[in-house]
Parts: C-alpha cells; sequence; structure tokens
C-alpha cells in the first residue's frame, strides 16, 4: 500500500468511491495521464460490478439515439471505439453483431428517419434499409417498410471487461478497499466510512450510482436532483436453438431515457429480452424485500406520488405500461412483436436485474436525459452515469479527468 497512513488517516491524491465501470474508468484515466497518482478506491461492496455495471445488456451502443449537442452523442461514439479497443487489446471477447431498430406500424416510419439523421449528425454509421436488406441481416425481424442498421453495436460481458480493469489497476498500484463505505464528509478533502476510518484526498471523486445523489448533497453539490430508481428485469431464452444474430430493437419514445424492450444476444451468444423501465420502490430494491430502507421507500413512494398526481414526463402512463410486464407472458408479448417467429415457452427464466440510477431534477419533475456532474474545487460528483455509461466510460471518464480534474 503506498498511501500514508497519517494518525489513523489515509492519505492519497484521488479518492475514488464506486467501482462501478466509472470509478475503475477514472482511475485507469487518470493512470494514464498522472502514472505517479496515488489512488485509492472505496466499493462498499465485496466486488466490483455489483450494481448497474455489473447488472446491464453489455450491449456497446453506437450513438445514434442522442441529440447532437448532447454528452451522450459525443461520448458515445468515441466511447464505443475505446471500450472495442481495450477489449481487442486485452483478448476480450466481442460480439459484434449489429443492431436493427424495426417500425412497429407506419407512424414509427418518421421515427426511424428521425433516428438516421441524429446518427449521420453524430458520426455514426447507420443505414436505412427496406425489408428486402433487413431479411439478409436479420431473417426474423419484422418491420414495417423500412428499419434502421446499426452495424457497430457489439456486445461484451461487462464483468470480463471490469475484471480486466481492476486487474490492470492493481498492477499499476491503485489501491482498493471492499466492503466499507462512504458514512459523512469531514470537511472538503476527509470523508470518514462506516468503520470510523477517516480518509483525505486532494481530490475526492464521487461514482457512486445510485447513492451519488447523497454523497454530492454533503459537498453542497446536486442540490436540484434525486436519484430516482427504475427497474430494469430480462427473461433468458433457454431453447437449443438460435433464433437470432443481431440485437432488434423497437423505435423508442424520444421524451424519456428507455429504449423499449429489445431481443439482446450477449457476448455469449445467449438470447434475452429486457430490460424492462418498472419505477422501483427503493435504491437496490432486486428482489424481494432485499435492501429494504424504509426512510429511502418512503422518500421515493413520496415522489412517484407527487409524478403520479403532476404526471411529470407522463409518468402514469409509463408506470401503467411498465408494471405489467412484471408478468413473463406480457414481456414476451412486447419483444415478439418485433420477429416473425419466437416460441414463448422458450422464456423460462429470469435474469439478473439492473437498476437504473436515473436523475430527476426535483424542480422541473423532469428525468434528466443526459450525463450530468457538477463539481467543487476538492471534489467531483458524478450524478447521472445512465445508460449508455457503460458503453461512454472510457470517453466519459477521459473528459472528466481533462476537464474537471486537472
Ligand atoms: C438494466 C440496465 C441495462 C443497461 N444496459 C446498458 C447497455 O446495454 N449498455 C450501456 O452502455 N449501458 C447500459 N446500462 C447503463 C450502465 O450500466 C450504467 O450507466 C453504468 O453501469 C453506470 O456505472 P456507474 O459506475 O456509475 O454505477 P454502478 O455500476 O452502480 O457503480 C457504483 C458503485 O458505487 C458503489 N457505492 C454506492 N454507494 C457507495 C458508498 N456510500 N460508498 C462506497 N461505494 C458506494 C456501489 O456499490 C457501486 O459498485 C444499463 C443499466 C441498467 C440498469
Amino acid at each position: 500500500m503506498i498511501l500514508t497512513k497519517n494518525n489513523q488517516t489515509l492519505t492519497c491524491d484521488y479518492l475514488i468511491i464506486g467501482a462501478g465501470i466509472i470509478g475503475l474508468t477514472l482511475a485507469y484515466q487518470l493512470k494514464l495521464k498522472k502514472p505517479q497518482a496515488k489512488i485509492l478506491i472505496l466499493e462498499k461492496e465485496a466486488e466490483i460490478a455489483m450494481h448497474a455495471s455489473g447488472r446491464n445488456s453489455g450491449v456497446i451502443h453506437a450513438g445514434f439515439y442522442y441529440s447532437a449537442e448532447s454528452l451522450k452523442a459525443k461520448f458515445t461514439c468515441q466511447g464505443n471505439q475505446l471500450l472495442k479497443a481495450y477489449c481487442r487489446q486485452k483478448q476480450i471477447p466481442l460480439l459484434e453483431c449489429g443492431k436493427v431498430v424495426v417500425a412497429k406500424n407506419e407512424t414509427e416510419i418518421p421515427k426511424i428517419q428521425e433516428l438516421a439523421q441524429r446518427g449521420l449528425q453524430n458520426g455514426v454509421h447507420v443505414k436505412i434499409i427496406d425489408t428486402q436488406e433487413l431479411n439478409a441481416i436479420e431473417a426474423n425481424a419484422k418491420t414495417c417498410e423500412i428499419a434502421l442498421y446499426s452495424p457497430d453495436t457489439a456486445s461484451v460481458n461487462p464483468k470480463t471487461v471490469m475484471l480486466q480493469l481492476k486487474s490492470d489497476l492493481l498492477a499499476q498500484g491503485v489501491n482498493f478497499i471492499f466492503n466499507e463505505h462512504y458514512s459523512k464528509k469531514i470537511d472538503a478533502h476527509t470523508i470518514k466510512t462506516q468503520t470510523g476510518q477517516k480518509i483525505s484526498a486532494q481530490k475526492i471523486i464521487n461514482a457512486a450510482g445510485l447513492y451519488a445523489d447523497k454523497i454530492a448533497k454533503d459537498f453542497d453539490c446536486g442540490h436540484d436532483y434525486t436519484i430516482l430508481p427504475f427497474k430494469g428485469i430480462y427473461l433468458k431464452y433457454t431453447g437449443t436453438d438460435q433464433p437470432l444474430k443481431t440485437h432488434i430493437y423497437p423505435v423508442p419514445n424520444l421524451n424519456n431515457p428507455f429504449l423499449g424492450v429489445h431481443f439482446t444476444i450477449t457476448a455469449d451468444q445467449h438470447l434475452k429480452i429486457g430490460p424492462t423501465a418498472i419505477p422501483a420502490f427503493w435504491r437496490e430494491n432486486y428482489q424481494g424485500l432485499r435492501h429494504f430502507k424504509l426512510k429511502e421507500f418512503l422518500q421515493i413512494l413520496g415522489i412517484e406520488t407527487l409524478l403520479l398526481s403532476k404526471n411529470s414526463f407522463n409518468f402514469r402512463k409509463l408506470a401503467l405500461d411498465e408494471f405489467p410486464k412484471y408478468f413473463k407472458n406480457n414481456l414476451i408479448k412486447e419483444a415478439a412483436a418485433l420477429v416473425h417467429t419466437i416460441n414463448p415457452k422458450n422464456f423460462t427464466t429470469w435474469s439478473t436485474p439492473g437498476i437504473r440510477a436515473q436523475l430527476l431534477n426535483t424542480r422541473s419533475l423532469n428525468l434528466v436525459q443526459d450525463f450530468l456532474t457538477e463539481y467543487t474545487e476538492s471534489s467531483i460528483h458524478i450524478l447521472n452515469a445512465v445508460s449508455p455509461a457503460f458503453t461512454s466510460s472510457f470517453a466519459l471518464s477521459k473528459w472528466i479527468v481533462d476537464t474537471q480534474l486537472n
């Protein structure tokens, strides 16, 4: 351990709170820029990748959904290339299967054109294809007249990427403390964990995902925001055949940040449908009453009741559409509309769920669509690292290191 222990206070240059993909890539980009920097990563779980980063679809997005001025547009396209380059360098298996976005009916055709337009503006390789071309790419995909083809969308196992990053970081002298969490701020440069351990750093970097908003407030940041958790559940296909070879997505509602239930092929060639965006009742509300926290539950229930009563961002419709997806048949029915044929009986198993740390603006009562960071002289808070932040991570973290951690 190269950290200096001073009267029980651990000292480092950079303290990163959270060993998700953002915390790990921030450390990686910091080490590239400042090889001598002493970095400590504090993680409340026993291992990396226990939350969103290890529970996502593993899709490496191309970057055509986002409006041109957004950080998502900028960093998804770059992040796609950087993440793939890292995987190739480290020999991490990539499934370069591409993706199609299909239209369920005529009203969705202009939306496909809008996505293609955004793709071109964002410098992403996309193509509008007709039904014949679609048939050649993915014979099982069903569309109305046209579809969007994205050859650069791919899949990777997110845990493999993160284990490799952890091993690279350890080799470069980055320190990890597991099973210990940020508990409170002592002063601008010092925090305390639940065991009473004090840690002091020149810069404190908050990459705590579902808890980033809470930590930010201790540092006088993020006052207009709170995390609103949305649960993504998946069903796994357990048939012995391979009904698809390409990801198939619906046209999303571009007014909210979710992409709609889709077919994903994982890096090891398994098919799954999902994820949903079901409003959750506490931050780590994965299953049953695990991780239940009464205070969190009451706070989130209060916000959700307010959103229902004001119908902000059409929350009533979202809730009405999403809750029924807890039932297998509804989830399968929604995905089945994207293909010609699929045997519903082969979706037998639920896969690991994930929870999106979606930021809500508590003044406007709208969901924050883009990545968002806030910082002080001694701290930086990554407040809205929502999808596709896994894809964008290397590029987003490089930007944060270059512009906000000087
Ligand atoms: C269902 C789902 C599907 C998705 N699909 C995709 C996809 O296909 N492609 C894509 O690009 N993106 C996808 N995403 C988004 C992507 O997973 C996230 O944007 C990304 O993982 C966010 O990373 P993070 O490091 O900010 O958060 P996390 O992975 O949640 O990491 C935060 C870490 O902070 C730790 N922590 C929290 N509080 C404390 C504390 N007090 N002290 C110490 N540690 C703490 C947590 O334990 C956790 O390890 C998906 C997300 C979900 C939920």
